[in-house]
């Protein structure tokens, strides 16, 4: 008896290996890691200060010392000595955790510039960028262009890419969807001006933007916009003189920014939502190889001028490997977020997982940063406005098919919060 049932165990020993030959063959093709839009906000904005003005560093630094949740991104140039001039002040933002990019040396028309031209205006002045923030104590890496009147062609972005991961162009609407991959080399961004557009109607552009609206009763798909999506803002002077048209008052931007947080837009600088969205689209389709106990995940970087650092908040399909699997980068262990979703390392290039071993410590899951006890009443939302029902917090029943959901709470005395969620 003993006897048969070795050979019985061989057999099912021969079995297994066979089958999981063939799921090798498989798994190559899967796509184990897709990244959570957005960051996992309802959607993005990303406010942008062009060419270097006193103004942006004396009304906007308030502003933005009381919004915690708030980063932008200033685009510096020579012109008007803007850089040497207010070099301290950009120092200061770029301290605080705002974004420094790259408006060419001259702010020339760079369509009439020679090869040489562009070399000294986009790359070189990269350069002097970083190392004149560098002498006001700035440990600034410029990764993003926006080019000087939005004026653009191939041989402009050949130039670009050398030096910029992104570059941002101007447009229409200025918004990005997450599926949609742009042209890197001329993102479109929508120019606020102060007689362009009332305050209204810049907030108007972030609901839609975040796909925020009462959608209960009223046709909220009027404008044809899916929502979920990156909007890219244009702003030149912060003043209220009302003779600078170029200009938004201090008061305004205020309310605009306060609206996107109150709306958990993802309110970030350009770069740092390019590199997010740039990322994306490298990571979801990176194949996996099966490991003696997992499997590894390995990508490129597409443009070696990105950020140092690109955290993607992301959900890994870990089912083959079992119910404790551990996922690491480089050594280090991730914790999983209390929805069960990692955040990763882009620019580590891989990431493992694998089975827990007795050497392996529990994890304790962090509370997620979007938690909210004070919230009664949760109403779910199909992607076409279609009220689906109600469910009991931020989580999809499980009975619903994958897909992508939009969430609604509301509470006596708490300002209704809309989030796109995925299952
Ligand atoms: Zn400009």
């Amino acid at each position: 008896m003993k006897i048969f049932f070795l050979k019985r165990a061989m057999r099912a020993a021969v079995v297994a290996s066979s089958v999981s030959l063939s799921l090798a063959g498989l798994c190559m093709a899967e796509t184990p890691i897709k990244t959570i839009p957005w960051n996992g906000y309802v959607g993005a904005v990303s406010f942008t200060f062009d060419d270097a003005y006193a103004n942006q560093v004396e009304n906007l630094k308030p502003i933005l010392d009381d919004l915690p949740d708030v980063h932008v991104t200033f685009f510096l140039t020579s012109m008007g000595n803007g850089l040497t001039q207010n070099a301290a002040g950009f120092a200061a933002l770029a301290k605080a955790g705002n974004e420094i990019g790259n408006h060419t040396q001259s702010h020339p028309h760079l369509t009439g510039a020679s090869d040489s031209e562009l070399e000294e205006e986009i790359v070189k002045f990269a350069n002097t960028i970083e190392s004149t923030l560098a002498e006001e104590g700035a440990d600034v890496k410029v990764t993003s262009l926006a080019t000087p009147f939005c004026e653009n062609n191939d041989k402009i972005k050949s130039v670009i890419a050398k030096r910029h991961f992104i570059n941002r162009d101007c447009g229409w609407h200025g918004r990005n969807d997450w599926d949609t991959e742009p042209d890197w080399m001329s993102l479109q961004a929508k120019i606020w001006t102060r007689s362009g557009a009332t305050v209204t109607e810049m907030l108007s552009a972030l609901d839609t933007a975040a796909f925020i609206g009462n959608f209960e009763g009223a046709n909220p798909w009027d404008v044809q916009v899916k929502g979920g999506s990156w909007l890219v803002v244009l702003n030149h002077g912060v003043t209220d003189d009302a003779g600078d048209d170029y200009a938004i008052d201090p008061s305004d931007i205020k309310k605009i920014f306060e609206h996107a947080v109150e709306n958990k837009l993802w309110t970030a600088p350009f770069g740092t939502v390019g590199a997010y969205h740039r990322a994306h689209f490298v990571v979801d389709a990176a194949t996996s190889t099966l490991t003696d106990d997992g499997f590894t995940v390995k990508w490129e970087i597409p443009n070696e001028h990105m950020p140092k650092s690109v955290p993607l908040r992301v959900k890994i399909d870990t089912k083959s490997v079992g119910e404790n699997a551990v996922v690491e980068q480089g050594g280090k262990k991730l914790s999983p977020e209390s929805d069960g979703s990692y955040i990763i390392e882009f620019m580590a290039k891989e990431l493992k997982v694998r089975k827990s071993s007795s050497n392996d410590e529990t994890i304790a899951l962090p509370k997620s940063p979007f938690a909210n006890q004070g919230y009664s009443k949760y109403t779910i939302f199909d992607m076409n406005g279609n009220c689906l029902g109600e469910t009991n917090g931020w989580t999809i029943p499980a009975n619903y098919p994958k897909g992508t959901y939009i969430v609604r709470a509301e509470a006596a005395g708490l300002k209704a919060m809309t989030r796109k969620r995925i299952k």
